[in-house]
């Protein structure tokens, strides 16, 4: 969880969690402490310059997208209310999922939702080497392809992916989800020079404050 001043240009988002879906999470600093939150979504450019840099969608996907939400102001708007839904359950579930529960009924449903969605407008067809689902041709200008990749990748993960490595951050504040991929299973932190580092200062001064409480 950096310390950086949000825009909606030029920003460089983290990407540490290991997953689409926990990137797009973790775009929210100091998730647990409300008066260091920090969202870094912070309108639909902010959201197409994520895609662009997560690489769910191409530059040119973007670009494209980009100049389509200046014209569709309206449904730009929508697009982007629904993203900050669709991550705040992202993290709802995987939050508890990473703390050994079991996430809400109603947050699950709204997740399936956005990934029937995604498939509603996918097609089967023959790739270079197999086969692939490929977005169909009336969808591909839709604002919402944004969107449909990271629902996806939320639930593929819950489905058939790895739900014992799924973390969140030990800070206290930060909030961030990652897929902890250590040999021994023992990440702790979003990002030890970050994160880590910070709880050993904070476990350092503790110590040197209980020796001089002792002394
Ligand atoms: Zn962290």
């Amino acid at each position: 969880m950096p310390d950086k001043a949000p825009s909606a240009s030029g920003f460089q988002f983290e990407l540490t969690g290991g997953t689409p879906c926990f990137d797009f999470a973790n775009t929210v600093d100091s998730r647990c402490a409300p008066k260091q939150r920090v969202d870094n979504l912070t309108g639909f450019t902010a959201l197409t310059s994520w895609a662009r840099q997560s690489g769910v969608v191409s530059a040119r996907k973007a670009s494209e997208l980009t100049r389509a939400a200046k014209e569709q102001s309206d449904a730009a708007g929508r697009v982007f209310r629904k993203a900050v839904e669709l991550r705040e359950t992202i993290y709802r579930v995987f939050s508890v999922i990473a703390g050994g529960g079991r996430p809400s009924e109603q947050d699950l449903l709204l997740l399936g939702s956005y990934a029937q969605e995604a498939f509603s407008h996918m097609h089967l067809i023959a790739g270079g080497s197999g086969f692939e689902w490929s977005l169909d041709q009336r969808s591909r200008d839709s604002l919402m392809t944004l969107l449909w990749p990271i629902a996806n990748s939320a639930v593929d993960l819950l489905v058939c992916g790895d739900l014992a490595k799924v973390r969140e951050c030990a800070a206290d504040n930060c909030g961030w989800l990652f897929m902890d991929r250590s040999r021994n299973q023992s990440r702790r932190w979003c990002d030890m020079k970050i994160c880590g580092n910070r709880e050993k200062v904070r476990r350092h001064r503790r110590a040197v404050s209980g020796t001089q409480a002792t002394t």
